[in-house]
């Protein structure tokens, strides 16, 4: 079934338009590469252009340098012979090594009058046969050459006058005036029987020690000239020869335009080169105008490498488009399939063409490396993107690609080396973006055999981000593994789902007792003893990233189990989770712990049972003893007349005893009811409680002839009463333990310290000896017998306590014999 038959005439007009959209689509693509093309070659052309023109210019200013060289030497030996000139010659190997140079002389400056006797004088040194020629009459002076060189090729040049010749004669007077090398016009020689362009480069020679400032001391000083000729058909071709294309094509003239003046042109102007240039050089006094070349096969640019790539891939991509377009229309069936091929198709050749021209993220490059070395077939406009360099001048040179040195080195060699094994290739390495910053390339490519070697279709992308990622990854888990190696806390790694430990830093080495070889693996249930349900819960955290703190008991190596607290959080290590678990060893805290609250809550008993007996004892003590001490008294009174001595005695020291008894237990029942039967804190105005005690010991200060000075005293939080009964405890004992024949000197003063008031009550009395500053403080403690000082031993033990219930504390300071202070503490509130 012809297709034609299958068609609607519409279909048909639809698909010529289709086909022609696509082909001109592809045209304008092809023109771009075209383009692209041209500007390669141009780049090429405009790099030859700068070579002949560069090799032109050293040239002539080697040979300049040459002709200093040389009138140095004729200005020190103005009378040199011929085989030392020779071998000067020689030795600057100007001859030998420069195509293009003809010769060099040197003429001799000779005034006419002069002329006889120095022919005579070269006659007679240098050449027996020596003439002037030819002869010139009526010139005052003459330029005659004497030495040459190579001397067997223009021999016939000895003799001859310079100054015969108008150019010639221009030129060397022009470099007698100026001091300068001076170029002539083009000159006809006939040179080894050749008919030539030529031109002779003249350097004054000036005689040694003559001033040349002006223009007439340099006439006066002349001695002569040095000659270089040039051949210009050799000086070019040498020069062209270096450039080794034979499609560029150089003209040369001298000044003007004219024909007259062309120098050097060794091909027929071209209808149309494809390139040309222009340049002028200006060089001693002389404008040689250089006129560059160059021609193109035809098609050269429009069907070159690239744009005939991009041509067959546009146009084979329009053929796709307008076959798949036909088969689309013609069968369903038959296109859906044809047109899944062609969409491979398709998609292989959209590829083709991104690889050559589309953005992509990268450059796309093509590179060839054949036996004499490997370069760019292609490179992507994306490199002016990413290198700042134009594609066409990595495609000229490679090395033009801004990496640094020795990834240079690397692309080469490791190319190199792939070519040989054919395998993909990639490579990474730093480069030097057009700021200045050193940013990470990597570079992929696909090799594939052919008959010039092995090509290389790839890609150059820019890795920086990725590669400061990685860097930044690596230094966190070196920072984590220091941390975890050089901690002093136990700490360990476990694979919660496995259920081990997977390390175990330093100290946690110690702590279990294992070595790291043996812990690392081990099943974590052989140091945990977190039941099953635990385990469970701590698996759901770190997998659900949570954090957990939890106590537990740990086994360690020597069978020991340990209380513990542990940080348990999940960490992930090279994409896996696992639990970082900060181990605390709370076995000693925990047992201590225990051991002080059961010493308080015993304490706290005893302490409770004691006050209670001493409270119940003393309490119901003072009943009978009450009793007692009455009838005793009864009987005292009463049956005194009917008792004798002795009977009345003992009835005495039994009232005594009776109410020394009575005054004990008084106190014992004051010192208990301290803790027990304490009233209320309250502030409390010690120069207030002071002036009260006074008060209430004013009959034993009278007696005593006691001094008590108070000095400003402040306020305080304590129960009343208790201050009261402190504060006459020891002013009493102040008074009671005084020296004989002294009268006491009290002192009771107060200063803040350490956030707490420390009171002194200070005297002058009989002081205490160090040994029992800790005894005087216990109850029923005494240092003396009743019979010296009166006392039951209990107020400095009532002292403490009131002082301590109020959170001070009391101690004493003296000297036997010196006075006593007793210094004790309140809290400021
Ligand atoms: P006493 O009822 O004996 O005074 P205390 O408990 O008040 O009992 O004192 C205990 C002992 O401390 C006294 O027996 C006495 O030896 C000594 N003592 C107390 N105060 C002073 C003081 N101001 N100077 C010298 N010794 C003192």
């Amino acid at each position: 079934m012809s297709t034609r038959r299958l068609l609607r005439p519409g279909q048909l007009v639809g698909l010529a338009t289709l086909f022609a959209v696509a082909l001109g689509v592809s045209t304008l693509i092809w023109r771009d590469a075209a383009e692209r093309q041209e500007m390669v070659l141009r780049t090429e052309f405009e790099r030859r252009n700068d070579q002949i023109f560069h090799g032109l210019t050293a040239r002539l200013e080697l040979f300049q340098a040459v002709l200093r060289a040389g009138a140095g030497y004729w200005a020190e030996h103005p009378r040199s012979g011929v085989t030392e000139w020779r071998t000067l010659v020689q030795s600057s190997q100007i001859l030998s090594r420069y195509p293009g140079v003809d010769g060099l002389a040197y003429a001799v400056a000779v005034a006419d009058d002069h002329l006889g006797a120095f022919t005579a004088d070269i006659r007679k040194r240098l050449w027996r046969d020596f003439s002037v020629r030819p002869e010139a009459l009526g010139v005052p002076e003459h330029m005659v050459i004497t030495h040459i060189e190579p001397a067997a090729r223009v021999r016939q040049a000895l003799g001859f006058d310079v100054a015969t010749n108008p150019q010639r004669r221009q030129a060397a007077e022009l470099a007698r005036d100026t001091a300068l090398v001076t170029l002539s016009s083009p000159l006809t020689l006939v040179t080894g029987g050749e008919t030539n362009r030529d031109f002779l480069l003249v350097q004054p020679v000036y005689r040694a020690d003559f001033p040349i400032e002006t223009v007439d001391q340099r006439r006066r000083a002349i001695q002569g000239w040095l000659l270089l000729g040039m051949h210009a058909n050799a000086l070019f071709k040498a020069i062209r020869a270096e450039v080794d294309d034979p499609l560029v094509d150089i003209h040369v003239r001298a000044g003007g335009r004219d024909d007259e003046a062309v120098i050097f042109g060794d091909t027929e102007l071209p209808d149309k080169p494809a390139f040309s240039s222009v340049r002028s050089l200006d060089f001693a006094g002389q404008r040689w105008v250089l006129e560059i070349h160059r021609h193109l096969p035809v098609g050269a640019i429009p069907f070159g490498g690239t744009p005939l790539v991009v041509l067959v891939v546009s146009l084979g991509l329009s053929l796709a488009v307008t076959a798949a377009a036909t088969l689309l229309l013609v069968s369903r069936e038959q296109s859906r399939r044809l047109a899944s091929h062609a969409m491979t198709e398709l998609t292989r050749a959209e590829k083709a063409l991104a690889a050559v021209t589309a953005s992509v993220p990268g450059v796309v490059y093509r590179w060839l490396e054949g036996a004499a070395g490997g370069s760019f077939r292609f490179v992507a406009p994306q490199a002016g993107v990413m290198f700042g360099i134009a594609p066409s001048v990595l495609v000229a040179d490679w090395r033009r690609l801004p990496f640094l040195p020795e990834d240079l080195e690397r692309w080469q060699n490791s190319l190199t080396e792939a070519a040989r094994t054919a395998l993909p290739w990639e490579l990474e390495g730093r480069y030097q973006d057009s700021e200045g910053a050193v940013r990470w390339w990597k570079a992929t490519a696909t090799p594939s055999s052919g008959l010039d070697g092995v090509t290389f279709d790839g890609i150059i992308v820019d890795i920086t981000e990725l590669k400061e990622a990685e860097q930044v990854l690596v230094e966190r888990e070196r920072g984590y593994r220091e941390m975890f190696e050089r901690s002093s806390a136990v700490m360990t790694l476990v694979d919660p789902l496995a259920g081990r430990v997977i390390d175990a830093n330093p100290a946690a080495q110690t702590y279990y007792g294992y070595a790291a070889e043996d812990i690392r693996g081990m099943d974590a249930s052989r140091i945990s003893l977190l039941d099953a349900d635990g385990w469970e819960r701590l698996r759901q955290r770190t997998l659900r990233g949570d954090g957990d703190f939890y106590r537990s008991r740990h086994r360690l190596a020597s069978g020991e189990v340990r209380a513990v607290e542990v940080h348990a959080g999940p960490v992930s290590v090279a994409g896996r989770t696992y639990l970082h678990a900060i181990v605390h060893d709370v076995t000693d805290r925990e047992r201590f712990q225990a051991e002080l609250e059961e010493k308080t809550a015993k304490l706290a008993t005893s302490n409770a049972e004691l006050e209670q007996f001493s409270y119940i004892a003393s309490h119901d003590l003072q009943e009978p003893l009450r009793t007692i001490a009455s009838f005793l008294q009864l009987l005292q009174r009463r049956y005194d007349a009917k008792l004798d001595d002795e009977a009345r005695e003992f009835i005495t020291f039994a009232v005594d005893a009776a109410a020394r008894l009575q005054s004990m237990i008084r106190d014992l029942l004051d010192y208990s009811r301290v803790g027990t039967r304490g009233g209320a804190f309250a502030p409390t105005d010690m120069n207030k409680e002071l002036a009260t005690t006074r008060a209430s010991l004013a009959r034993a200060i009278e007696e005593a002839g006691a001094e008590i000075v108070g000095d400003q005293l402040p306020i305080v939080v304590a129960d009343r009463m208790q201050i009261q009964s402190l504060l006459q405890n020891l002013i009493g004992n102040a008074i009671k333990y005084r020296r004989p024949d002294v009268p006491p000197q009290i002192r009771v003063s107060a200063m803040e310290e350490d956030g707490r008031w420390v009171f002194r009550v200070a005297d002058n009395g009989i002081g205490i000896e160090p040994q029992y500053f800790d005894r005087i403080f216990q109850v029923f403690q005494r240092l003396h017998t009743r019979e010296k000082f009166t006392g039951t031993g209990i107020g400095l033990a009532l002292c403490r306590k009131i002082v301590e219930r109020h959170g001070g504390t009391i101690w004493v300071d003296s000297r036997a014999g010196d006075g006593t202070t007793f210094l004790f503490s309140l809290p400021k509130r």
